[in-house]
């Protein structure tokens, strides 16, 4: 069922306990934790605890949460101390963008200076 735990999602097993991570910030919807290949000075994920698998099935289905991913994401970047120098949010969806873990999340990015576009 939509939002249900799936076996085979890593994401599920650190929303769950059951894989470590080094969590930074969690709410009742969401879990935040650093990312074990950072690309920056910052980069924390945020994902809700929720299945879904990329962030636009996520907001379709229950966009309360999405925007408690968002305003956590906003919330780590305050944490972090790069909200003033600025910072990214991105959702990487689908595979041809990079997407490599099929549950939502968003890369919070900061620290250093961020070229635009992206690769
Ligand atoms: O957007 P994408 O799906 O590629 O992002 C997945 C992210 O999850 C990667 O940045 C990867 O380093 C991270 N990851 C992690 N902990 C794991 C497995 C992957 O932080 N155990």
């Amino acid at each position: 069922m939509a939002g249900e735990p799936q076996a085979d999602c890593l994401f599920c097993k650190i929303a769950a306990g059951e894989v470590p991570a080094t969590v930074v910030r969690e709410s009742e919807t969401t879990v935040a934790f650093r990312d074990i290949n950072p690309q920056a000075p910052t980069h924390v994920l945020v994902i809700p605890k929720a299945h879904y698998p990329d962030a636009a099935s996520l907001s379709a289905a229950e966009p309360g949460i999405a925007a408690d991913v968002l305003r956590e994401a906003g919330e780590v970047a305050a944490g972090e101390q790069v909200d003033g120098n600025g910072y990214r949010i991105v959702f990487n969806t689908g595979a041809g963008a990079g997407q490599t873990v099929f549950h939502a999340h968003a890369h919070v990015l900061g620290g250093r200076g961020l070229q635009w576009p992206p690769g």
